[in-house]
C-alpha cells in the first residue's frame, strides 16, 4: 500500500513545484485573498504555503490527506462541472506520502486551530494549536522516502525557477489575489491584489507588459480577456504563453497556435507572441479530468473554440491599428 501510493504520488507530485502548484491550488478553492510561499533549499528542504482561506474544520482536517478525499465533489456527476481547481482528492495525500507534512488550519466558526502531522503518509494525532483563520501546510524533506525521485532533482537554480514559474502563472491567472514567494528568507515575487495589468507589470516587468494590447471578445460559445503581443512584439518560443481556461492554467499548443494564426502573415517564421489570456467556456464543454496532474484539458468543440480565439486576436490587433 505505501509503494503503491509513492507511485500515484509520483504521477502528480514530479518536483518541489508540483507541491507549490498544488498547495497554492488548494489556497485558491479556499477562497484566499493573500497566499505567502516559502522554500527552502529550493523546496526539497521545505515548502511552506500559508493562505487566509475558509481553512479545514476540526473534523474533516484528517481526512484531508486520505487518498480521493475531496469536500469539492459530491457525485460523479460534478466531474461534469468542476468549478474547483482541485477535485481528484489526491494532492495532500500524494504529498504526504513522500514527504513530511505539518498542517495547521482554522476555520472562522473556531476559536483555536487544528494541527496534524503526516509522515510518510502515516496521519498522526490531531492537536490543538493557536492561528489565525486560513492555512498553513508545511512540507519537509520531500521524497526522502523514495531516493531514485530524489535523485532527479535537478540544480537548485532549476527547481526554483520552475517554482517561480509555477507562482507567476499562479500570480497572473489570480490577479485579484496578493502572492508573496520567499526564497531562503529573500523575496523572490511580491504581488498586492490589482488589476491584470498591474499584475503582469509586477510578474512580467514593465517593459513585456507595455509591449502587450488588450484583447477582448465574446462570441455564443466562448468568452475571452487579456493581453496579446503587439505587432512586432514576437519571442523565439512559447514560454510567455499563459492561458487560464475558467481559471485553470493550463499548456495548450492548440491556443498557443490560434493565438499565432491571428497574427497570420505578420508573424516572421519561428517567432510567437507573447499571450495572457483568459477563457471562459461553458462547463460542459471542458474535460478537466485528463491528465493527474490537470495540466492539460479537452474541450469538446475544440475547432469553433480554436476559430474563436484566432477571430478574438485578429479583432484585437485591427483595433490597435485604428
Ligand atoms: P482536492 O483539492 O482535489 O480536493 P487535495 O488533496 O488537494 O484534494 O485536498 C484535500 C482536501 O483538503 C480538499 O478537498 C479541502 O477540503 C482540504 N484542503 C486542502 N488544502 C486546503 C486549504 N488551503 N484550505 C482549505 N481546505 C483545504
Ligand atoms: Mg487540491
Amino acid at each position: 500500500e505505501a509503494t503503491i501510493n509513492q507511485i500515484a504520488a509520483g504521477e502528480v507530485i514530479e518536483r518541489p513545484a508540483s507541491v507549490v502548484k498544488e498547495l497554492i491550488d488548494n489556497s485558491l478553492d479556499a477562497g484566499a485573498s493573500d497566499i505567502r510561499v516559502e522554500i527552502e533549499g529550493a523546496g526539497s528542504k521545505s515548502i511552506t504555503v500559508i493562505d487566509d482561506g475558509s481553512g479545514i474544520g476540526r473534523e474533516e482536517a484528517p481526512l484531508a490527506f486520505t487518498k480521493h478525499s475531496t469536500s469539492k465533489i459530491e457525485s460523479k456527476d460534478d466531474l461534469h462541472r468542476i468549478i474547483t481547481l482541485g477535485f481528484r482528492g489526491e494532492a495532500l495525500s500524494s504529498i504526504a506520502a513522500v514527504s513530511r507534512v505539518e498542517l495547521i488550519s482554522r476555520t472562522a466558526d473556531c476559536l483555536s486551530a487544528v494541527r496534524i502531522g503526516v509522515e510518510g503518509g502515516l496521519v498522526g494525532e490531531a492537536t490543538e494549536t493557536g492561528s489565525s483563520v486560513g492555512t498553513r501546510v508545511e512540507v519537509q524533506d520531500l521524497f526522502y522516502n523514495t531516493p531514485a525521485r530524489r535523485k532527479y532533482l535537478k540544480s537548485k537554480r532549476t527547481e526554483l525557477s520552475h517554482i517561480t514559474d509555477t507562482v507567476t502563472r499562479q500570480a497572473l491567472g489570480n490577479p485579484g489575489v496578493a502572492f508573496t514567494l520567499l526564497n531562503e528568507g529573500k523575496v523572490v515575487l511580491r504581488c498586492g491584489k490589482g488589476e491584470l495589468f498591474d499584475r503582469m507589470v509586477q510578474v512580467l516587468g514593465a517593459d513585456v507588459a507595455r509591449q502587450l494590447i488588450p484583447l477582448e471578445y465574446k462570441d455564443d460559445l466562448l468568452s475571452l480577456w487579456g493581453y496579446i503581443s503587439k505587432p512586432g512584439y514576437y519571442r523565439s518560443n512559447r514560454e510567455m504563453n499563459y492561458f487560464f481556461v475558467n481559471g485553470r492554467n493550463i499548456s495548450s499548443p492548440a491556443i498557443s497556435n490560434a493565438v499565432r494564426l491571428g497574427y497570420y502573415t505578420m508573424l516572421p517564421k519561428g517567432r510567437y507572441p507573447a499571450a495572457v489570456l483568459n477563457v471562459r467556456i461553458n462547463l460542459e464543454e471542458v474535460d478537466v479530468n485528463v491528465h493527474p496532474a490537470k495540466r492539460y484539458v479537452r474541450l469538446s468543440r475544440e475547432n469553433e473554440i480554436m476559430d474563436g480565439i484566432t477571430a478574438a486576436v485578429e479583432q484585437a490587433l485591427k483595433q490597435e491599428k485604428l
